[in-house]
């Protein structure tokens, strides 16, 4: 195991004003010696649950249990649906409570439609996810469009049933029978499409549990995007058999966009503990946001990856670079509790309304900005980090 050398995240009252919002791990060295960093003081103050929506069936799931016992403390209400939570979803009141509830909140529910979606970009396939919604606040984060506004962590308790799921694909699908852009060998799944699996192991062992099994198939690969520095995770000995990829922006764009996260100096400082405990390492370079002085932004942000990244981490490195997607309904909410952020996001003269592959319809790049500003990025990446392998750029 590599010595820990990053901080645990750094929590305070994330309630109100957003210039004093704390980053995870601002400035704490190390997780306490020989316990789960989850059962930290820190960790537990980061996530304050006080309240507990669960459906029956998820309560009284082993998994379900173990949160209820891991949160003694917080109110357990039953609700009919995870999907349909008055107070916290859809309800306008709810965006100015957005931290407390993210922070206070859980959900438990048992997730009913197990489907494998082809993907072909970031991964094969996107599998159903053991969590939608994150203790997080991404100003541009897509997650609470579908629930609505604060939209904190479901967890899905069944957890046992998705990965019967996953095994029974897995096998389905042999070995890969060429390399693609996902991956030269194996069958990459996204785990974590709706969440954070790195925050979601705050909670439980969803995210263990999808580690260990990902590490008994050969033939596959787990993959989460995450924004948080989770030292419990390595402790999982994936075996290579699961893809962490930190999501790196400048650090001004993070600093007003990515809130309650981890910074990025300390994600990318984390890469190689993480690749020295069994994951393999890539980076997201997302979301892009073109505002002034953004490519003198992803220079300067490229040169620290160049200088403080060790050579192990660089050889198997690889990105994805995203642009930023936005959506009306998203910007009137944010204008509600983070106004600032959308003076960067909300750009209407260059960008334009595009169907999404999922049906949404969302505020997306000008067809020639976004060609010409992924054409700069990779510019930039040629110049400064030429070890970094663009996987696909979207
Ligand atoms: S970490 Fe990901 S899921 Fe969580 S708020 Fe940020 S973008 Fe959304």
């Amino acid at each position: 195991m590599s010595p820990r050398s990053f901080p645990s995240p750094h929590p305070q009252e994330p309630l109100f004003g957003l210039d004093a919002m704390p980053r995870a791990g601002a400035d704490e060295p190390t997780p306490p010696p020989g316990g789960a960093f989850r059962d930290s003081a820190r960790a537990r103050r980061l996530l304050a649950i006080r309240e507990i929506h669960a459906e029956p069936a998820a309560a009284a799931s082993p998994r379900g249990r173990q949160i209820l016992a891991r949160f003694p403390g917080a109110r357990l209400i039953e609700v009919d649906s995870h999907w349909r939570i008055p107070e916290l979803h859809g309800n306008e009141g709810s965006a100015d409570d957005w931290m407390r509830i993210k922070r206070r909140t859980l959900v438990l529910g048992v997730k009913k439609t197990l489907t494998m979606r082809p993907n072909g970009r970031s991964a094969d396939w996107i599998a159903p996810g053991p969590s939608n919604g994150c203790a997080l606040s991404c100003v541009y984060c897509y997650v609470p469009r579908r629930k609505g506004f604060a939209n904190p962590i479901t967890v899905f308790t069944n957890i046992d049933r998705i990965l019967a799921h996953l095994g029974r694909h897995v096998a389905a699908q042999g070995r890969k029978p060429e390399p693609n852009q996902c991956d030269p060998e194996a069958w990459v799944y996204d785990v974590g499409e709706n969440g954070d699996c790195a925050v979601d192991a705050l909670v439980c062992d969803n995210t263990a549990d999808l580690v260990r099994a990902f590490r008994e198939w050969p033939t596959a690969k787990a993959s989460f995007a995450t924004k948080f520095v989770n030292p419990d995770l390595l402790d999982l000995d994936p075996r290579g058999r699961t893809r962490v990829r930190f999501s790196v922006m400048p650090a001004d764009d993070s600093r007003l966009l990515d809130l309650r996260t981890s910074p990025v100096d300390r994600r990318i400082a984390a890469a190689a503990d993480f690749l020295d405990a069994g994951y393999e390492v890539h980076f997201n370079l997302s979301p892009v946001v073109i505002r002034p002085g953004w490519r003198d932004a992803w220079a300067e942000l490229l040169r620290h990856m160049d200088d403080v990244l060790p050579a192990r981490v660089k050889r198997q490195a690889r990105a994805e670079i995203i642009m930023l997607t936005h959506n009306a309904d998203l910007h009137e909410l944010n204008l509600r509790w983070h106004p600032r952020g959308e003076d960067v996001l909300w750009q209407p003269a260059v960008q334009q309304t595009k169907r999404s592959q999922n049906g949404a319809l969302n505020l997306r790049y000008r067809d020639d900005v976004k060609r010409r500003a992924l054409g700069d990025l990779r510019e930039l990446v040629a110049r400064h980090t030429p070890w970094l392998i663009v996987r696909y750029a979207f």
